[in-house]
Order: structure tokens, then C-alpha cells, then sequence
């Protein structure tokens, strides 16, 4: 017998779960649809699992920059105890995450789903049924196509390593490229970089990038600007990278040129729903081309970052949307980044390269900050950016607790403080918070 429901969602990440517990629990009839480790990439093979790999590395660098000033002998980083803890960490989610969402009332369908119709999917040969459907399957690796390419792996491969390669390449420089590069950098391989152009991390202010850049060259870090590789040959238990501006051998590549949305199998071009090589196409209440069809989460060809904030904004925009709490098109807020490298490189709002006469751009060296002489953080810059009544209106900062200073700073730009109501929010004295807040 065909199940009924009035949602259901395929896939099981931040794009459906943040949205689907709580639309579960005010009683309508979910079900989610997951092929593979509940909880989707950012709690398995993302977020979760690389902040819990990184926080020994990025504290190594904290207490090393205390030497000769109270902390005496180097820390070293043990790689295979280290993620060790990880997976003790990380193992246990899809159990703690599927049990929230069935301790809501939400059916758990292991399997691959397809669309049969716009209100009907199929999973292992059965057949279910829902008014509304959301298509929240994200992204996976993006393969490169050149010859040898699968010599190379991607960031759930280095995820997985017990130990780290003594040299490892890193293809790309966005988020996960120099994330891995600076763990690594911390656990004692060496790292080459290699960047098809000039600039790394678009999306962020370049000349905090650069300076990031500069950070871990002192650290170890081989960057290699616009170098395009065209082969990649093994050579023993290693493997050569061929490019017109050289060749490099190397122990491990990590391939990190982004990440492609999963559209494919799921029966789209059947049912009618658009999509381009950058996702699904959604109206402004987050509905594909076929009327009872929604997307969510990274999965979505959009403006917005595709990160984690976002698509925990997007599910549960679309829990308020099917509970009948709003008909209102979807409007974002102010969304944080932050690349957890370290230092840290964080920003939210406008941030521009060239300012125009209503943003007005401060640069500050975190030099001037008593605070930061105590936390030995001395080398990077906090950004602010105001409009001609002094609103914030974007902020971002290079330094080791670059994402708190951004989180504090949050609600004065998405809320528009006026400087008379942001004296009325006084923080916590000595921390980073009242640093931030004080720059601002
Ligand atoms: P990004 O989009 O951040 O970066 C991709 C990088 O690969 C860019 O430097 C790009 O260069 C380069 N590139 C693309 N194609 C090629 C190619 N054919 N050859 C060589 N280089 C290439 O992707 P990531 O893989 O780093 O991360 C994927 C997504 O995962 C991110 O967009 C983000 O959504 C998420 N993520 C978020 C994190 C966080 O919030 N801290 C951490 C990790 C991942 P160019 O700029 O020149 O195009």
C-alpha cells in the first residue's frame, strides 16, 4: 500500500532536518528519504568531522606563538590520535540526529528516492506519496577531468586518513584547500598549493586573503599561483603533476576545485523541475518549476553562500512556510562565512573592494588591541564597513578568533543598530566580544 505523507524531503542534511523536526513536531506527517549516513555532509563528512580535526591544530598554533612568553617546548600534533577523537565524536551523529527526527514522528526511508509523478516517489521498488516534496540532496566532489584524475582524491578521502601523507598537494584555493592545508601545515606535512590563478577565496576581501595567504607561507605552506594541472602520472607510490609552468611530485593530491549539486537519478527531467550545472532553479518561496515541488539547502542554484547558515535558514523558512506561519517570499539575512584556516578568516555583509561614497571602509591591525597583545594574536586586521549614518553594514577579520568577533558583531548589521542603540549592548570585559564590539 502506498504511504501518504504531507512532506516529504529527500535527503537528510541541514537542508530538511533543521526544518523537518520541528514541522514534525507540530504534528503534520514527514517522512525523509536518505541513501547514505543520516544527517547528510556537514555533520559526517564536513563541518563536524573537519572543526573537530582542526581545533587541536588551530590550539597548537595558540600555545606555539606562547613560547618565550610563559609556555615553554612545542606542542606536537599526533594525527592518529587525533582522529581517533574524531570519529569518536562524529560516529555517534547519524544515530543522535535520526533519533531526533524519529523521536519527532518522522519516518526514516532508507534508500535512493526517484520521482515517479510531482507527488510521488519511489524507494527500493515502493512506492510513497506527498502533498508537498523537498529536494535537499546537496552537493558532491567535483571530478576533474584530466588524465590520471583518479589518482587524486577528495576531502572525505583526507577526512579519513588515520595519517596524514609527508607531502600533500592541495589542487584549488577556496574553503576546504586551505583548511586542509592549514591542518595539515599544523600536524607537520609538508603542503604545495596549487592555484589555477591568482586569487584565492574569491568571495572574501582580498587584501585579508592575501595577508592569510602570506600566514601560512611562514608556516610552510608551497603556493603555486597559476599553475593549471594537465596530467597527473603515477610514479611509484607517488604521483606526478604536469603543468605547462612545471612538474611536481608528490605523496597524496587532494583534489578541492569545489563541489557539484546532486541532480542527477532523481528523475527531474521527468517530472519538469529546471535545474542548471549550479543547482536546482527555485522562485522565491523556494519552489522549483513543478507546483509542489521545493528545493532546499546547497542543492539550490543561487546568490546566497552555499554554507551551512543558509541552509539551515532555507528548511526552516520552509517549516514556517508549510505550517501556514507565512505566505512571505523568502528573505535572507545577513549570512556569515568564515574559513576555519588558521588564523581564521571571517565576513559577513558588504565588503567591498571598491567602495562607493555611502560605504566607508576602516582597516584596523589587530596590533592596536591590548587585547590581542595578551592573546599573542598580533598579525591580521578587522574590517569594518558603515553606511553615511553610521550603520555596520559589513565586517571581516583575519585572526584567530576572527568568527567570534563576527558573530558579535551579527545582530548590528542584520538588525541596523544606530550607534545610540549598539552603547545600550554592553559585552562581557576582558574577551573578544567586547574587543569586537569596541571596533565597531
Ligand atoms: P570552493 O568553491 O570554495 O573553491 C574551489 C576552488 O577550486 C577555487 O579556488 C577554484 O578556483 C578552484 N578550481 C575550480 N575548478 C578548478 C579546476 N578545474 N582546476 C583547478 N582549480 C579549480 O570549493 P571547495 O571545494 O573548497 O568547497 C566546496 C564548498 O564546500 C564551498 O563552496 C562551501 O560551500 C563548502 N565549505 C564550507 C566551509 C566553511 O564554511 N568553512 C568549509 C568547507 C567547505 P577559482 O577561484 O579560480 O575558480
Amino acid at each position: 500500500m502506498t504511504k501518504h505523507f504531507d512532506v516529504l524531503y529527500l535527503g537528510s542534511g541541514h537542508g530538511t532536518f533543521d526544518g523537518a523536526i520541528p514541522l514534525a513536531a507540530r504534528g503534520k506527517q514527514v517522512a525523509v528519504v536518505e541513501p547514505d549516513l543520516i544527517g547528510g555532509t556537514c555533520p559526517n563528512r564536513g563541518c563536524n568531522a573537519k572543526i573537530t580535526l582542526d581545533l587541536p591544530a588551530s590550539l597548537k598554533n595558540q600555545v606555539d606563538r606562547f613560547q618565550g612568553y610563559g609556555l615553554d617546548g612545542k606542542t606536537k600534533l599526533d594525527w592518529g590520535a587525533n582522529y581517533a577523537h574524531e570519529r569518536q565524536v562524529i560516529e555517534a551523529l547519524p544515530t543522535m540526529i535520526g533519533g531526533m527526527m524519529q523521536q519527532a514522528g518522522i519516518t526514516l526511508i532508507e534508500g535512493r528516492g526517484q520521482f515517479s509523478d510531482a507527488h510521488t516517489v519511489t524507494v527500493n521498488g515502493a512506492t510513497y506519496t506527498a502533498d508537498k516534496i523537498v529536494i535537499a540532496t546537496g552537493l558532491h566532489p567535483h571530478q576533474l577531468t584530466v588524465p590520471g584524475a583518479e589518482l587524486t582524491h577528495d576531502s572525505s578521502d583526507f577526512l579519513n586518513l588515520k595519517q596524514l601523507p609527508e607531502h600533500l598537494t592541495i589542487i584549488g584555493a577556496g574553503y576546504i584547500a586551505l583548511e586542509t592545508a592549514s591542518m595539515a601545515l599544523a600536524a607537520g606535512s609538508q603542503v604545495s598549493l596549487l592555484m589555477r590563478g591568482d586569487q584565492a577565496l574569491r568571495a572574501f576581501y582580498q587584501p585579508l586573503v592575501e595577508q592569510l595567504l602570506d600566514q601560512l607561507v611562514a608556516q610552510g605552506l608551497d603556493l603555486h599561483r597559476n599553475w593549471q594541472a594537465t596530467k597527473f602520472t603515477a610514479a611509484g607510490d607517488q604521483v606526478t603533476i604536469t603543468s605547462a609552468a612545471g612538474e611536481l611530485t608528490t605523496d597524496w593530491i587532494l583534489n578541492a576545485t569545489g563541489r557539484d549539486p546532486n541532480t542527477a537519478d532523481l528523475g527531474l527531467e521527468k517530472i519538469g523541475v529546471n535545474f542548471t550545472t549550479n543547482g536546482i532553479t527555485v522562485d522565491d518561496h523556494l519552489q522549483t518549476s513543478v507546483a509542489g515541488v521545493y528545493a532546499s539547502g546547497d542543492v539550490i542554484d543561487k546568490q546566497q553562500p552555499k554554507l551551512t547558515p543558509t541552509a539551515v535558514f532555507e528548511s526552516t523558512y520552509l517549516m514556517h512556510l508549510f505550517s501556514g506561519d507565512t505566505t512571505n517570499a523568502i528573505k535572507y539575512p545577513a549570512i556569515p562565512s568564515v574559513v576555519f584556516t588558521s588564523p581564521r578568516l571571517a565576513q559577513v555583509g558588504q565588503v567591498p573592494a571598491t567602495p562607493t561614497a555611502q560605504q566607508h571602509v576602516n582597516l584596523v591591525d589587530l596590533k592596536a588591541d591590548w587585547y590581542r597583545e595578551a592573546t599573542r594574536d598580533l598579525t591580521g586586521q578587522t574590517l569594518t564597513v558603515t553606511d553615511n549614518d553610521q550603520h555596520l553594514i559589513g565586517a571581516a577579520e583575519l585572526s584567530e578568533q576572527a568568527e567570534n568577533t563576527i558573530n558579535t558583531v551579527l545582530p548590528a548589521i542584520q538588525y541596523q543598530l544606530t550607534p545610540a542603540q549598539r552603547e545600550q549592548l554592553v559585552t562581557l570585559f576582558p574577551t573578544i566580544g567586547f574587543s569586537a564590539w569596541a571596533a565597531i
